[in-house]
């Protein structure tokens, strides 16, 4: 694949070498901080055909993007996804792409985890905010919790390293704490906290309900383990510490108490081709709009990207430090990806 130059460098001088992308807004789940129950979906003739999403993604990594997530709503509910991951996995052989992977609510995952290995696929993220199955239920919706974890099994049998992904939730989950870190040591895999974000229209009072600060859950974890301070960092939101005791890493996520913005080197892309510069601000590119007007011409896509990365913000604008959602973007995390 012809290498375009000079790669994406945005006005902060931050290099842009990772893309997530959507692959659909839709899901077998239904978890309270990310989605009404009853959602309206975008119709499918707006979604970008697999061909497309190759095509854009291909793009992005002739412009240097070297890491690729793939994101959703639940991306293994895309029809065909596999057919993508391969596409992708073209990249990885030819060493243009260092990284393939994804971010899933596991519920698939038994199904495809050996044929995502076959794509390279080496580490996937699984999202599970409690080992309790009524809980599980109750906070999704409608999933079940026996399918994740076997899921997560499948993954691990397959060779890929699993870290999970825990949303903390207020009076939902605090009690767990100490379960959940105990049985990924045990498991041998990482788990990273999320602060709740003030995405989409669930109703503000709901969400300041939801939110625990990860100061507080931090602090509690030392009340029984030694936190050991990482300089490790992947250039996004998490921050990271070793537990003396097990040596496992845990990570935390938390747009709200700290700003992680300045070494942001990445972008979001939805289902729908859009390109967002900043996960927390409104502003995006239509890419979908220059992807079919060119059907055989990539030049104006190239532009449209560059075009696009010239007017990446500096950060975004989330605070709850007023006790009102102040910097609330109108979107769902399921349209731009978590
Ligand atoms: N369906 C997949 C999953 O759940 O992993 C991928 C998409 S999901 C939007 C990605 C991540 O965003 C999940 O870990 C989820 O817990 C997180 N998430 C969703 N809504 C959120 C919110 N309002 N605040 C913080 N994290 C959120
Ligand atoms: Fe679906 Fe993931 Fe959103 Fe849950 S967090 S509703 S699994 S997209």
């Amino acid at each position: 694949m012809r290498r375009e130059t000079p790669p994406l460098i945005d006005p902060f001088q931050r290099a842009i070498t990772y893309l997530r992308v959507s692959v659909t807004d839709r899901c077998d789940f239904r978890c309270a901080y990310c989605m009404s129950e009853n959602m309206t979906f975008l119709p499918k003739r707006e979604l970008l055909t697999l061909e497309e999403l190759d095509r854009l993604c291909s793009v992005f990594i002739s412009l240097g993007v070297e890491k690729l997530r793939v994101t959703g709503g639940e991306p293994l509910v895309r029809r065909g996804i596999m057919t993508f991951f391969r596409a992708m996995s073209r990249h990885l052989e030819s060493g243009a792409l260092r990284e393939l992977t994804l971010t899933t609510n596991g519920s698939q995952l038994a199904r495809f985890a050996d044929e995502l290995a076959e794509c390279g696929v080496k580490r996937v993220n699984v999202s599970l905010d409690t080992r309790d199955p009524d809980k599980f239920r109750q906070i999704t919706r409608w999933g079940s919790l026996d399918k994740v974890l076997a899921g997560i099994e499948a993954a691990r049998k397959a060779g890929m390293r699993v870290k999970i992904n825990t949303v903390a939730l207020k009076g939902f989950n605090e009690d767990e704490l100490f379960d959940l870190v105990r049985w990924c040591a045990e498991d041998d895999m990482d788990i990273t906290f999320i602060e709740v974000m003030p995405m989409g229209d669930i109703g503000n009072e709901q969400r300041l309900g939801q939110y625990w600060s990860l100061e507080d859950l931090r602090a509690r974890l030392a009340e029984r383990y030694t936190l050991v301070d990482t300089p490790e960092r992947t250039g996004g939101p998490a921050r990271y510490v070793r537990l003396a005791e097990t040596g496992q890493r845990i990570g935390f996520i938390t747009p709200l108490s700290h700003n992680f913005c300045e070494s942001c080197n990445r972008v979001r892309l939805t289902c729908i081709g859009e390109l967002h510069q900043c996960l927390g601000q409104e502003e995006a590119a239509d890419l979908r709009k220059v992807l079919r007007e060119n059907p055989e011409d990539d030049a104006p896509v190239v532009e449209a990207i560059r075009a696009a990365i010239r007017r990446k913000p500096k950060g975004h604008d989330f605070d709850y430090s007023r006790r009102t959602v102040a910097g609330r973007v109108s979107r769902h995390m399921n349209t731009t990806g978590g």
